[in-house]
């Protein structure tokens, strides 16, 4: 059997520049500036035998390291380490312009430059598949969007609508999705209850604009559009269903379980367009791999139309957070899923979703 080709579908390499600076919050500003203060505080944690929270402050530390790294180009550098040579990455920028917490220090145009560039590096450029990003308050017209897309030959487009924006926004629906549609270029988008939130969005309404079934009304616009919701529901919801016991018995993720929704929405075969990657959420490995493996090892005809529609990613850099490195789970992913699906998830079904193989 030829070796996998593995197509990492979630990457981000956008810095700290790319991010307001009054993000997460204005009184944080000063500690962005203090690099040495969360190692300083995970030793002094240690000292006094909270090697627990230690820990998480020296993971808290690595993340904010990344983001810190003034490249988009070192941050590369730093995943590739963690992969075979050959591995392309999909690379997801982010604009946070326009969710209430300032401008960031460098425009979202700037970042997609940078990006279009680094993809063009003869060395380094070697397997990006960059994306382009747009919130649609921040360019209504989506003028940057399908700038960057035409300038650098972007391959597909990443929105976040927690950020304050739903899914069948009609700037979108007019400007965005008729034309991605048209070009066979997929989209990626942010589908869990965590993850950065609009300054002055209530939790309620970022669920809805988050919600796998906002995505209905874009699906029945344009069923050809191919839709990743990623992170397949999210951490919560994944929690929620391995454990019962109803720690907080009002939330929702135990009554509409985004996980058990995507699963139904897919293995129904209804969505043809949808589709789901697994990154940042299971890099919980242990409690959730046993469950991956059993949803994408099944043989009846919906577990075959999952298993079609599953993608290998994994939220690079966001899993600096966590305790095992990227490498680790990816090489653990490939044992508890058998090399047969894994290469599915992670070489064939991205070439289709990415428009470059026919199903
Ligand atoms: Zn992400």
């Amino acid at each position: 059997m030829p070796d996998i080709r593995i197509v990492n579908c979630h990457v981000h390499l956008f810095t700290d520049r790319h991010v307001p600076v009054n993000y997460p919050y204005r009184w944080l500003r000063p500690f962005r500036k203090l690099p040495g203060l969360i190692r300083w505080m995970a030793m002094l944690a240690r000292l006094i035998g909270q090697h627990p929270i230690a820990e998480k402050l020296t993971r808290l530390g690595k993340f904010h390291n990344e983001a810190r790294t003034p490249h988009q180009r070192e941050i590369l550098e730093h995943v590739r380490r963690h992969y075979p040579d050959n591995t392309r990455l999909v690379v997801l920028p982010m604009d946070m312009s326009a969710a209430g917490y300032g401008p960031s220090p460098t425009p979202l145009r700037r970042q997609h430059d940078e990006l279009g560039e680094l993809a063009r590096d003869p060395e380094l450029g070697r397997g990006v598949i960059p994306f382009a990003t747009i919130d649609p308050r921040a360019d209504p017209q989506a003028g940057e969007l399908w700038r960057a897309i035409d300038r650098h030959g972007f391959r597909g487009v990443k929105i976040y609508p927690r950020l304050g924006f739903a899914p069948d926004d009609p700037r979108l629906m007019r400007h965005v999705y008729p034309q991605m549609e048209r070009r066979g270029l997929p989209l990626m988008t942010h589908c869990s209850r965590g993850g950065v939130q609009g300054r002055h969005l209530p939790d309620l309404i970022a669920d809805r604009y988050t919600d796998p079934m906002a995505y209905v009304p874009v699906m029945l616009a344009h069923p050809d559009l191919r839709i990743c919701l990623a992170h397949f529901g999210g951490q919560r919801d994944w929690a929620a269903y391995v454990n019962p016991d109803r720690t907080r018995p009002l939330a929702e993720e135990y009554e509409r379980n985004w996980q058990v929704m995507i699963r139904r929405m897919i293995g129904g075969g209804q969505w043809p367009g949808l589709w789901t990657d697994i990154s940042y959420t299971l890099f919980h490995f242990e409690d959730y791999v046993p469950f991956l493996r059993l949803f994408l090892t099944g043989e009846e005809p919906e577990d075959a139309r999952l298993r079609s529609r599953v993608l290998f990613g994994s939220d690079f850099y966001m899993t600096r957070q966590e305790e095992l490195s990227e490498k680790a789970v990816c090489f653990r992913l490939r044992n508890a899923l058998g090399e047969e699906v894994f290469r599915q998830i992670a070489q064939e079904n991205p070439a289709i979703w990415l428009g470059e193989a026919e199903e």
